[in-house]
């Protein structure tokens, strides 16, 4: 039997298989707990009951306002649950429980907050001018999509859950959900609070954990849902939109990043060595909008190189769940394989790192080694070396110098991603010319990793499609209807029809 259930139709029950798997806490390499293991059938039968409840159920007919008020109960929850949920995700994914108190679970809260305001204040109809003739009257209608699934990644398991659920519902669409495999507890127990406390009707929302080849597959695939959107890597990405073009679902795509954080010579060097030291390291390098490429000026180089290889010395490595700790494990031993890969390769590419490159030389009793990475800079990498042009996905940094605004520019756009980025100078309107050369979906001027529900976020180029959060995010989840009224019942006022079948033209 699972410690936690699959929600299907308003129902917390096991796999139909009855399979399990065991989710572990990287840090100490204990079980935490066995989770079930969904299949092809549940994946079948969870999009069945979102299909039933969307053509059949009340929620897509509920009006803005009452949805609202489900998705702030649920906002409330999350709070009232803080404490655990921040626990649960720290001791699944290993984000560190400042992480995770501080930013997950208030982070989730507050994307249901956002969207429930959208549900609110976004018109569902909306009045057009009139189409051809004076007399017509023309409106469009903002109608949800149906059943939308959402296919998540084990970095920010908890905020990405709520990314994909909060808009969807909002918009009065049913969903699908299955978080990463490494990373499902919190979405298994907000589906059981959620199910406890009877905040939404059945078949509304459904959580599944289980594999990707074959509960994601058929959510990217099954011509019941009307769209998918996912969050991983670009790779998985490739493979949900073939998925998805069966029957032509309209995908978000969430995907990797390379992000440039550009320090100009103006900057401050204390605040900009902290920007790029927390836009790089936070998470142990596991976000997808990391800037892991810092382009710094020639002119300072040397001296903030000085401070910022000072700073990543100081950061504090260990157990996620203690508050103190900078960086915790990386979601399991073979993320931290993957950073000690591409050191290897970055050795070869360019010299020895600056600092660390190597796990941990000790830790805590009881901590696992391996599952650690050191905060590691290259210096001098040239953009063109592979570890300045694949996302690493662990705590590497690439330091590139540059000579001027345009050469930044043309570094930073040299990826073939898109998705966020960083400008430390003391020149507010230099910073920002540079950030509008940028092509990227965010930059951050003077900071790093400021997202928040209100603002859209999202990639150019391989980074994905479409913007979550922000008005955008909630629109991505409605379709839109054009009607068109003739108010004379008995003849046409458009010259464009076949008058003598129809009688007289209205003047
Ligand atoms: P991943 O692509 O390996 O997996 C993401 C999800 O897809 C998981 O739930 C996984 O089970 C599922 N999946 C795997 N194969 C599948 C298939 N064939 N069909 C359907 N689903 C499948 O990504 P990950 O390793 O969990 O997360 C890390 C990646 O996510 C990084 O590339 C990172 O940049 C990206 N990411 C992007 C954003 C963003 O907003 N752009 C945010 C977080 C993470």
């Amino acid at each position: 039997m699972a410690d936690y259930k699959l929600l299907i139709d308003g129902e917390l029950c096991e796999a139909a298989s009855g399979d399990t798997f065991a989710t572990y806490n990287p840090g100490k390499g204990e079980k935490i707990a066995d989770l079930p293991k969904a299949g092809k059938e549940d994946a079948e039968r969870a999009i069945k009951a979102a299909r039933k409840a969307f053509d059949e159920g009340p929620w897509p007919k509920m009006s803005g306002a009452e949805r609202a008020g489900k998705l702030r109960e649920i906002a409330a929850l999350i709070n009232a649950n803080a404490g655990v949920l921040a626990e649960l995700e720290s001791l699944d994914s290993g984000g560190t429980i400042r992480k995770s108190s501080l930013a997950d679970v208030p982070g989730a809260a507050g994307a249901f907050e956002w969207f429930a305001t959208c549900a609110e204040t976004e018109a569902d109809r909306v009045q057009l001018p009139p189409a051809v003739f004076p007399q017509s009257d023309n409106y469009a209608l903002y109608e949800p999509l149906g059943v939308c699934t959402g296919v998540i990644p084990w970095n920010f398991p908890f905020i990405m859950l709520s990314w994909k659920i909060a808009p969807a519902l909002a918009a009065g669409n049913v969903s699908v959900i299955k978080p990463a495999s490494l990373t499902s507890i919190t979405a298994l127990k907000l589906a059981e609070l959620i199910t406890e406390a009877g905040i939404l009707p059945p078949g509304v929302l459904q959580v599944l954990s289980g594999p990707g080849g074959t509960v994601g597959e058929e959510l990217a695939s099954n011509p019941m849902v009307d769209k998918v959107a996912f969050t991983g890597s670009t790779e998985v990405g490739r493979r949900i939109m073939q998925l998805a073009s069966g029957t032509v679902k309209p995908v978000t795509l969430e995907l990797g990043g390379k992000s440039a954080n550009i320090v100009l010579d103006d900057a401050d060097l204390h605040q900009a060595s902290s920007a790029v030291l927390w836009g790089t390291f936070f998470h142990g390098g596991q976000v997808c909008e990391s800037g892991t490429r810092a382009l710094v000026h020639k002119k300072i180089y040397d001296e903030f190189m000085n401070m910022l290889v000072e700073k990543a010395g100081k950061l504090v490595i260990g157990d996620q769940l203690d508050f103190t700790t900078d960086l915790g494990p990386l979601v399991d031993r073979s993320q931290a394989e993957t950073a000690e890969r591409y050191v290897k390769l970055g050795r070869d590419e360019v010299g020895d790192p600056v600092c660390g490159g190597d796990y941990p030389a000790a830790l805590a009793e009881g901590l696992d080694r391996q599952a650690f990475f050191q905060p590691t800079i290259f210096s001098n990498v040239p953009n063109s070396a592979k570890i300045a042009q694949e996302e690493i996905f662990g705590p590497v940094l690439c330091v590139i110098p540059f000579e001027s605004d345009d050469e930044a520019v043309a570094i930073a756009n040299d990826s073939i991603y898109g998705l966020a980025g960083g400008v430390q100078s003391s020149n507010l309107e230099r910073a920002q010319a540079v950030a509008a050369r940028m092509r990227t979906g965010t930059v951050w001027i003077n900071d790093y990793h400021m997202i928040s529900p209100d603002k859209p976020f999202g990639g150019y180029k391989q980074s994905g499609i479409g913007r979550e959060l922000g008005t955008y995010g909630y629109n991505i989840y409605r379709q839109v209807k054009h009607v068109h009224v003739n108010p004379e019942t008995s003849g046409f006022a458009n010259h464009l029809q076949y008058s003598a079948l129809n009688g007289d033209l209205i003047a």
